[in-house]
């Protein structure tokens, strides 16, 4: 069980600093801040230094820690934070660190998650970009709708991980990845990338989709067809599939009982019922997939 995260796919949360910028409608609600801004009483945003936190040992514990176990930790960095995010106050040393600190710690499976994938050339170790990422690092973009899936997909397609994932959380809208649109143009017209197959001539491939609803006090809701779609895109192509959660909003096939309801305009209906209740089976069943790379290293 997570020793510090309550979050379904890892079993420790690292921030290396605390501190983001808004990018995406994925951020409209967002924890950190919330967390951040309210609590904690700091500042948030674009004029908000990052800071530097004072937990680096953990990682090095949870390694020590993980040697000799039968099953990997897996380590989420960084949940109040980017870790590729490029403002000024990130001084290049705390990055520096932090490669060299994952370097050191190879029990464990590192899953970078970002929404700027752009920025993972420039700011990743040159060497992991010129001869790949070490083993245990997984490197993961947020895409909450198609507008986010093909600007980021393309960019993560580019990283030369072994294990590329998605997380589409909170999911706002329909994700066909299948049919990325791929980068630039030219003169026959944009090609289509099939992300999940690598097909198309895209450079990689996804590895594994973990998707969910959101939660807190002013949750949107998302059609249950999104996460269904998803999961049955994930079946086809043979790609590990996580339905982490519902989030505060239940489709009515899944959770009986009262609530608000949400319709949408194809007529499916979600009810507002709280993330504890709503809990996360999709048409009954738990969706648990975890990519095979991870399981190789145990
Ligand atoms: S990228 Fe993550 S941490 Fe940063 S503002 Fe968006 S939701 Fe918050």
């Amino acid at each position: 069980m997570a020793e510090n995260s309550g979050i379904e796919w890892t079993d420790h949360t690292f921030n290396p600093w605390i501190g983001c910028t808004k990018v995406s409608p994925a951020c409209d609600n967002c924890y950190a801040e919330t967390l951040a801004t309210g609590r904690l009483g700091r500042q948030w945003g674009p004029h908000a230094a990052r800071r530097r936190t004072k937990t680096w040992g953990d990682p090095v514990r949870w390694n020590r820690q993980a040697e000799g176990a039968t099953v990997r930790p897996r380590v989420f960095c960084a949940s109040l934070a980017d870790v590729f995010d490029n403002h000024r106050s990130i001084l290049p040393e705390w990055r520096r660190d932090l490669w060299a600190l994952i370097e050191a710690t190879p029990n464990l499976d590192w899953l970078l998650l970002t929404k700027r994938p752009p920025n993972i050339v420039r700011f990743a170790p040159p060497k992991w970009i010129a001869s790949g990422f070490p083993a245990h690092v997984c490197v993961g973009a947020t895409v909450e709708n198609q507008t986010e899936a093909e600007r980021r997909i393309p960019h993560l397609l580019e990283v030369p991980a072994r294990v590329l994932f998605l997380s589409c959380e909170p999911l706002l809208g329909p994700v066909d990845l299948t049919e990325i649109a791929r980068p630039g143009t030219d003169l026959l017209g944009p090609a289509i990338w099939d992300s999940l197959r690598g097909c198309g001539g895209a450079p990689g491939r996804l590895n594994w989709v973990i998707t969910g609803g959101e939660s807190g006090g002013t949750a949107r809701p998302s059609n249950p067809q999104w996460f269904r779609d998803l999961r049955d895109q994930c079946a086809d192509a043979g790609v590990p599939f996580l339905f982490k959660q519902w989030g505060e909003w239940v489709s009515v096939s899944e959770v009986e009982g009262p609530g608000r309801h949400h319709t949408f305009e194809d007529g499916r209906t979600v009810r507002r019922i709280g993330k504890k209740r709503a809990g996360r089976t999709l048409d009954g069943v738990i969706h648990d997939g975890f990519p095979a790379p991870m399981e190789i290293l145990q």
